[in-house]
């Protein structure tokens, strides 16, 4: 299957979850089997070329690809996750949103120190969500440079600001 061809799986949904928001829906993309697994076989090959030691998702999209990833990969899953999940005593990081403020956690004794995590989310919009969770996972001790993403909404410059922060963001489909 061609990017072309994935890329047109992914459903586009107007005014979401505002007006004037084009919203790229996934759902559409993880619910056709064979446009899933070639997605998720795409991403894993460059997870494998970068020698990624573990997959980081983002709760909850990125759990759907970073999981079928690792799993592809034989590596573990590290579940970075939105606030009051986790039973174990946390590292917790707070990231500014368009309004407001948001919060994501990791179990610190996820990851081993100096491990090669490679950070998956289904969309890379500002890079916000992002960044806080490279922050998170490097306070862990992971070494986190590369991170992978279904969709890269190119316009909005999550790209450079991963870049900034010395990770290379990588989108397997772009979308303006
Ligand atoms: P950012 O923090 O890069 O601005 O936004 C990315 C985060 O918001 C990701 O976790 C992603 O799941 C979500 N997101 C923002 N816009 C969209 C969209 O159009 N489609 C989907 N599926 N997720 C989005």
């Amino acid at each position: 299957m061609t990017l072309d061809e994935i890329k047109a799986i992914v459903r586009t949904v107007p005014d979401f979850p505002k007006p004037g928001i084009l919203f790229r829906d996934v759902t559409t993309l993880v619910g056709n089997g064979p446009g899933f697994a070639a997605a998720v076989e795409l991403m894993a090959e460059r997870a494998r070329a970068v020698g990624a030691e573990a997959i980081a998702g983002i709760e909850a999209r990125g759990f759907i690809f970073g999981a079928a990833i690792a799993s592809r990969l034989g590596l573990g899953f590290v579940s970075v996750r939105k606030p009051g999940k986790l039973p174990v005593p946390v590292l917790a990081i707070d990231y500014a949103l368009e309004y407001g403020t948001d919060t994501l956690e990791v179990d610190p004794e996820a990851v081993a120190e100096g491990q090669h995590v490679v950070l998956v989310d289904d969309l890379l919009a500002t890079g916000g969500t992002a960044l806080a969770a490279v922050e998170l996972l490097r306070r862990a001790g992971a070494r986190v440079d590369h991170a992978l993403f279904a969709i890269d909404l190119f316009e909005l410059g999550g790209g450079e600001r991963l870049k900034r922060a010395g990770v290379a963001a990588d989108g397997l489909l772009a979308f303006e």
